[in-house]
């Protein structure tokens, strides 16, 4: 015995449903799939990706393609799909077309042409560009070298969160060193620590050096004194 079943959008009765519709319903639902043809994506070598502007990081290059299809892809909240691709060996502007098949509609696949695009990221053309936010003056006779290691050590487990937490230059000055940092926010943090492990007097100083979208640009000189 077979049950009847009917579809409850229109009411007719059929022997299956389709994600609980006949299947001329369920057909007018995938109709409001709306898939883009075409999605460009612009990554660093850093491991930063930006899709609308925004630079984020990720892990995995297939995963960070299938999250950046989902948020493309407008559907009903029940509609399952497979998205199929393959990744290139190189993918420096690639095209990775991408094939992506509704489950109940097996026949009906549409390809999303996918745009990876190696570009430098904000962060990544500061450090080439030589950018620095704060020098840090280390003036010190026996444990110079301690504490530039420990400076520089401050600075490196930082660069995990704060791109510019490195140092980009370092000039060797009498009884001293000269540090240029990229980012205030880091040196400032490095300096601090410094000051309070090695008792060492710290003051900072800052100078414009020029405006950025209506911002002034501000340097930190910020001297650490055994
Ligand atoms: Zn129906
Ligand atoms: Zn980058």
């Amino acid at each position: 015995m077979k049950l009847k079943r009917f579809c409850p959008k229109c009411g007719s009765e059929v022997e299956k449903l389709t994600e609980g519709l006949c299947i001329d319903c369920y057909k007018k639902t995938t109709q409001a799939i709306d898939i883009p043809a075409k999605i460009t994506v612009l990554v660093c070598e850093c491991g930063k990706a930006a899709e609308k502007n925004q630079w984020i990081k990720y892990e995995n290059i297939t995963q960070l393609i299938n999250s950046i299809i989902l948020e493309n892809i407008k559907m009903p909240k029940k509609t399952k799909i497979n998205i199929d691709f393959e990744l290139p060996k190189e993918f420096g502007g690639a095209m990775i077309p991408v094939s992506v098949v509704l489950k109940n509609m097996p026949d009906e696949i549409k390809t999303i042409e996918f745009i990876l695009k190696n570009t430098t990221c904000p962060s990544c053309s500061r450090i080439h560009g030589g950018y620095y936010e704060a020098v840090i003056q280390i003036r010190a006779k026996e444990s110079l070298k301690e504490i530039y290691d420990f400076v520089k050590k401050e600075l490196d487990s930082g660069s995990k969160k704060d791109k510019l937490s490195f140092i980009v230059k370092e000039d060797i000055i009498k009884n001293g060193k000269d540090l240029y940092v990229g980012s205030f926010k880091a040196a400032k943090k490095a300096a601090k620590k410094a000051e309070s492990i090695y008792k060492l007097s710290r003051k900072t100083s800052y100078a414009d050096f020029g405006m950025k979208d209506g911002k002034k640009l501000t340097r930190a000189t910020i001297l650490l004194k055994e």
